[in-house]
């Protein structure tokens, strides 16, 4: 039966995953299909650092390399795309000016999260105004083996903020400003960019490790010897 009131949109949700992505590779991969999958993400972003402020620029491979390498890993997905919108802005990359720069971009409408690893998030006080991303942005945040998941809590009420309380529902956190941080189960996959470098430096096999056009992107253009 009609009623004449329209049913709620569902909200728009733009997950933002960044990284070097020096190559990306399953680890990278499944986590982001497994999110858009739990938080019902409506686009995924994977945004290659354009110089990144955390990796010596030494060594570092070029940004062009490494989203040509990311749009291989990604192909043709529904949701999942590459954005080179860091290697475009000039000087350092930094994630406060990347997501004030997306939100301009897209408009009040969407809700935002920002993805990254256990890792990483463990070193956001080392991070430009890093305090200010939680007022911009739902986190999401990856389990990463060799990482201890209970010093996030340590962590985020030293430095993000002292009166972050945890979620009913969810494992995580609902910090002042009312963005969530979550901490997302996902597979759990011991691969890094670093060990993948490595092996193909020791002439080792890096099949299985990450999708098989970037394996073959890596051999052709001689990366990491
Ligand atoms: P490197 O070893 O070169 O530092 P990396 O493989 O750790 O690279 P980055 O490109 O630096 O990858 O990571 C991008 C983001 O993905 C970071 O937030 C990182 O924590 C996360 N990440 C990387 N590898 C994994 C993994 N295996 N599982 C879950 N998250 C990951």
């Amino acid at each position: 039966m009609a009623t004449g009131k329209s049913e709620p949109e569902a909200p728009l949700r733009l997950g933002l995953f960044g990284g070097t992505f020096n190559p990306m590779h399953y680890g990278h991969l499944r986590s982001a299909e497994e999110v858009c999958e739990a938080l019902a993400l409506t686009r995924l972003w994977f945004i290659p650092a354009g110089h990144p402020p955390h990796k010596t620029a030494q060594g570092i491979t070029p940004f062009e390399v490494r989203l040509e390498m990311s749009r291989l890993a990604v192909g043709d997905h529904p949701v999942m795309s590459v954005s080179d919108l860091e290697g475009r802005r000039p000087g350092r990359s930094y994630s406060i000016e990347t997501l004030q720069q997306i939100r301009q971009e897209v408009g009040p409408t969407w809700e935002l999260y920002f993805i990254l690893g256990l890792d990483a998030i463990l070193e956001i006080a080392t991070w430009k105004d890093y305090k200010d991303l939680f007022t911009l942005s739902h986190f999401v945040v990856l389990d990463r083996p060799g990482y201890d998941r209970r010093r996030l809590e340590e962590v985020l009420l030293r430095e993000v903020h002292p009166l972050l309380r945890p979620l009913k529902v969810e494992r995580g956190f609902q910090h002042p400003s009312g963005h969530k941080v979550v901490l997302q189960a996902t597979t759990l996959m011991d691969i890094s960019g670093t060990g993948i470098r490595k092996m193909v430096r020791g002439g080792r096999s890096i099949r299985y490790l990450l999708p098989e056009a970037v394996r073959k992107y890596i051999i052709t253009h001689k990366l990491y010897l």
